[in-house]
């Protein structure tokens, strides 16, 4: 059911009141693009690049296409191909897994933890054979992974880590950002991620410079000079005009974040006392709020409720991926998922946005304790 954002009291997300604050600067940034006839690969790109990634704490960023893109061409630069595994969660977008089969290469499930919703480190093993050739976590609604022991697991068995960083622009563990931990970190650029373009876009970052080789060669049609198609490679790279508008959301993103861990805050205060879980933090990170997604009981209730009362929600992601049409035939089913099968039923992401204002975090958490019964 979509209802337009007009008739919410409070809508899951509002890019209008974004485009109220940066309006001028991205017009500058237009302005100086389109007069100058560069318009894929310029200097816009090559420096959100480097911001990027010196923002992030990496060595080197690689502009991309789209989050989908910058998943797939990770894995192939780490060498992921036809008959290799990689070890993922049932738990995400269908993009991750998708990724992983545009390399030839087949999924492997593991479950999630029962506090973060994050890949349950102690399952991996179990599920490496001769053919696994890389493990993808994926930090899910802002929270970063156990990523010293995901990190160490593919060390000791020789493995790559790809990081699907896409919910997690600038969240840390034990202060280190995501996108550092792996060998490549990939995001997606999606207008209502926490930093988005304004249309779609990706980035990779690493610290490898093969890696980052291979990735610049895979993302323009496996060239390194011109016309000199080493390898069959892609036509996925991020726009000029995209790159000088992230830009200008970059300097943004450290007070954006900073709005969500605000709301996060009011939410956490006034939905205690609930069937309701609030996110559980890692004491060790330091979650962005993507989203904010609680585990509510009678969720289907609940939801019903605040939609009916003018609050924006939905359920992300309302499938465990094995169970939708595309990986019916990997026969994966629900046994040896008891934690991501669970929070099926009970996950519920509330408004979250950076503008929302306290009032609104306020009126959303009074609306859940009116459908518990709870004043
Ligand atoms: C958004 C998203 C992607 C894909 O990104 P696109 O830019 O939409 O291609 C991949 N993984 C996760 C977890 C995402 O949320």
């Amino acid at each position: 059911m979509v209802i337009p954002t007009q008739t919410m009291r409070v809508p899951v997300e509002d890019l209008t009141r974004q485009w109220q604050q940066i309006e001028a600067e991205i017009m500058e940034a237009v302005r100086d693009v389109l007069p100058k006839g560069k318009y894929t690969l310029g200097p816009h790109l090559a420096a959100f690049e480097q911001e990027f990634a010196a923002y992030i704490g990496s060595q080197y960023g690689v502009g991309i296409a789209s989050g989908t893109a910058a998943l797939h061409l990770a894995l192939l630069a780490c060498g992921v191909g036809p008959g290799d595994e990689v070890i993922t969660v049932p738990n995400t977008y269908i993009a991750t897994i998708f990724a992983i089969s545009y390399c030839g290469a087949t999924p492997v499930l593991v479950d999630v933890e029962p506090g973060t919703f994050n890949m349950a480190a102690e399952q991996i093993e179990a599920k490496i054979t001769p053919r696994t050739k890389a493990i993808l976590p994926v930090h899910l609604y802002g929270q970063v992974a156990n990523m010293e022991r995901i990190v160490e697991i593919a060390r000791r068995h020789n493995l790559k880590v790809v990081e699907d960083c896409s919910h997690t622009h600038g969240a840390t563990r034990h202060g280190r950002k995501a996108g550092t931990f792996g060998d490549v970190g990939c995001f997606s650029l999606y207008p209502t991620k926490v930093l988005g373009a304004l249309g779609d876009g990706g980035i990779c970052t690493t610290d490898d410079p093969d890696i980052h080789a291979r990735l610049r060669q895979f993302r323009y049609m496996g060239q390194r000079t011109k016309y000199n198609h080493e390898i069959i490679g892609y036509q996925e790279r991020l726009d000029e005009l995209q790159a000088a508008m992230l830009r200008v959301k970059l300097r943004y993103l450290p007070g954006w974040i900073e709005e969500r861990q605000r709301v996060a805050a009011v939410y956490d205060e006034l939905l205690t006392g609930l069937p309701v879980e609030t996110p559980v933090v890692d004491p060790a990170n330091q979650h962005v709020y993507y989203m904010y997604c609680i585990r509510a009981t009678n969720r289907d209730a609940l939801k019903d409720y605040l939609l009916a009362h003018g609050i924006g929600c939905y359920v992300v992601y309302p499938y465990l991926v094995q169970e939708t049409g595309a990986y019916a035939d990997l026969g994966i089913g629900r046994a040896g998922f008891p934690q991501a099968v669970a929070d099926l039923d009970k996950i519920l992401c509330l408004p979250m946005f950076p503008e929302m204002t306290n009032d609104e975090a306020a009126l959303v958490a009074q609306t859940v304790r009116d459908f518990y019964g709870q004043s």
